[in-house]
């Protein structure tokens, strides 16, 4: 319903129910002053008939008075006219020879007892009668005196009068004046509201236009206008909102046309409503800008990765994916990360540019329309899997591979590529200068000999990666290696030999470890192998094999062929101890326990191991 409408409508009824209130008030009233004439003219009939009975009996003509009364009675509007004498009249003058003379009814003999008149009015729908029983009572100031005659106290009641009137016509009358009174609002009240819905018309109709079109922007219709108004007011109301519409149109269309490139249509597939759009672009752009704000200032590869992760997991939302980091020129491919702890459908090791189709075209690749898409890839039958490539440079490839279970994960995923690859996008040259500056630090990581981590490297594993292992749960053994009897290879081959042979067991530690594991040379001929997660059979399997590997391994020096062993002592962190360097300790005291108890043995930590002093510290 439009406002002019509701106007008119609250106006109508107002006026309406003020005309009701009026209306009844006059009819009561006019009613109420029917009664009162009705009731002046019985007064009046009763005091003429009073005197006129008065005159009969002074003039002694009262076998008269019937003719008086029945002339009285065919008065238009007196119905029905009675005398009733009291029984002290009767008394004194002898019993009425008219019969009508007695009390008719209850009101008779009630006003006659105590002097009071009573009214009784009769209404139905079509008759309206006031029957009135009024005393006379004996007065001596009455002319004549009526005590002169009767026997009578002063103010006793001598008589009454009954009269009843017929007072439908002044109840038509009244009827009469109602309708008209109902008529004339009636009319005067239709001239007004066509008047007022006429005046106010011009408001009401730009205050509709502007609410439809408030309600189309509300609802994200840019492209709606409000219509001009007739009066200035609301004219310029009009021109001002249309104005502001157009800006608005004007700065979202332009916002979504320019920005969202930014964050590659994430956001306009969604939403209608340009407004909502600008918003999420804007959003989308500000998330994406504090990310590399905070990957620009982050230390290391895996910092940016673990920020990476978290954008991918926690504001992304996508549930199970792998991140493999894979080195072109080594062929080598790592898993950086897995939100299950599974094998990716897709675990390749050799050949891995030629294979991993993401890697080849370097597009993405989803199994959506074509299950098997990547010939390669395992998924089980009810999945599928998204592989979003990004080359960092010509060595490094990164692949986020998304695994979803349902359609509605799909979907979602589809809908956060664009911004995926924005993200990866600005990962890409900040992931690349710390791949630069990580090959540098390697070098100066790296122990020239044997190829494999120098203490620094140790000390850097402690301080930067161990605090972020310990808080994703990670556990670790720390084994200690030194060759039994080195420093004879030395004394008897030369230092060459000496080099040779750490060289050789370099080789059998890394031939040994898996992906889980690194080495470190600690100084001279010491070593230390670091395993990630392990058990105490696989910490224990891993010792006995290098220890076992390189015994077997034989050396020919000048001529002459020898063999050479390898002791190794290993603790638990943080199983032994929740202190890093305590373990490093632990480790060499086994090892030392291991040179004590004949050499090329394998020890594990024990209590029993540390002096009296330091087991109660343990
Ligand atoms: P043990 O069984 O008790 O370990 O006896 P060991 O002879 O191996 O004794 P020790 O561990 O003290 O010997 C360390 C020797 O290793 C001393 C040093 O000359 C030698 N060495 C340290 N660094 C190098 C190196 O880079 N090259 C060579 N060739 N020898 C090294
Ligand atoms: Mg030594
Ligand atoms: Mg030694």
């Amino acid at each position: 319903m439009n406002s002019n409408k509701k106007i008119t409508i609250i106006i109508f009824s107002m006026v309406s129910l003020l005309t009701i209130v009026i209306v009844a008030l006059v009819a009561l009233g006019s009613r109420q002053s029917g009664y009162v004439s009705a009731k002046k003219r019985a007064y009046l009939t009763a005091d003429i008939v009073k005197k006129s009975l008065t005159s009969h009996m002074v003039n002694g003509n009262m076998d008269q008075r019937d003719t008086f009364l029945n002339g009285i009675s065919e008065l238009k509007e007196v119905k029905d006219l009675w005398i009733i004498r009291a029984k002290s009249v009767s008394n004194q003058f002898g019993k009425s020879k008219l019969t009508n003379e007695i009390p008719r009814d209850d009101i008779d003999k009630k006003v006659l007892e105590n002097g009071k008149e009573e009214v009784l009015i009769d209404e139905s729908l079509t008759n309206a009668t006031l029957r009135i029983t009024i005393p006379y009572t004996a007065s001596s100031l009455d002319k004549p005196n009526c005590l002169s005659c009767h026997n009578a106290k002063e103010g006793e009641v001598l008589g009454a009068i009954s009269l009843t009137f017929d007072i439908q016509e002044d109840r038509i009358s009244s009827i009469a004046v109602l309708l008209n009174i109902i008529a004339i609002i009636s009319v005067f009240l239709i001239f007004i509201l066509i008047y007022i819905s006429r005046k106010i018309k011009p408001y009401t109709s730009s205050f509709d236009s502007i609410t439809e079109v408030l309600k189309q922007v509300h609802e994200g219709d840019y492209s709606v206008r409000a219509k001009a108004g007739v009066l200035k007011e609301d004219k310029e109301a009009s021109v001002w909102l249309n104005e502001l519409i157009e800006k608005l149109e004007t700065v979202l269309t332009g916002i979504e046309k320019n920005l969202t490139t930014f964050v590659h249509n994430r956001s306009t597939n969604v939403n209608n409503d340009k407004l909502l759009t600008a918003q999420d672009i804007i959003e989308d752009i500000s998330e994406i800008y504090n990310y590399k704000k905070t990957i620009e200032t982050d230390l290391t590869k895996d910092d940016i990765y673990y920020r990476l992760i978290q954008v991918l997991k926690d504001k992304l939302k996508i549930q199970d994916f792998f991140i493999f980091e894979t080195d072109l020129i080594k062929d080598e491919r790592k898993i950086i990360f897995s939100t299950k702890e599974t094998i990716p459908c897709c675990n390749i090791s050799k050949n891995i540019k030629e294979r991993c189709r993401a890697e080849r075209t370097n597009t993405i690749v989803s199994s959506e329309n074509f299950p098997e898409i990547c010939r390669l890839a395992t998924c089980p039958a009810n999945t599928n899997h998204i592989c979003i490539p990004f080359l960092i440079n010509e060595q490094k490839n990164v692949v986020i591979h998304i695994i979803c279970e349902n359609e509605e994960c799909l979907k979602h995923v589809k809908y956060q590529i664009g911004i995926i690859k924005k993200y990866l996008e600005e990962t890409k040259p900040i992931l690349e200068s710390k791949l630069l500056m990580d090959v540098l630090r390697e070098r100066n990581l790296i122990d020239g000999l044997t190829g494999l981590y120098n203490r620094k490297y140790l000390d850097e594993f402690i301080d930067r990666k161990l605090p972020y292992e310990l808080r994703e749960g990670s556990t670790f053994a720390i084994m200690f290696l030194d060759i039994d009897y080195f420093k004879m290879i030395n004394d008897t081959y030369g230092h060459d030999a000496g080099d040779a042979i750490l060289q050789k067991l370099s080789q059998t530690m890394k031939d040994s470890i898996s992906e889980n594991e690194f080495i470190i040379r600690f100084g001279g001929e010491e070593f230390l192998i670091i395993m990630k997660n392990p058990t105490e059979e696989t910490a224990l399997e891993l010792a006995n094999k290098i220890n076992q590997d390189f015994g077997k391994l034989v050396f020919t020096f000048n001529n002459e062929s020898f063999s050479k062993t390898v002791s190794i002592g290993y603790a638990f962190f943080p199983k032994d101890t929740d202190q890093i360097w305590k373990c490093i300790k632990f480790a060499d005291l086994s090892l030392y326990e291991a040179k004590a108890t004949g050499r090329n043995r394998v020890i594990r930590f024990k209590k029993e191991l540390l002096k009296n002093g330091d087991k109660d510290s343990y």
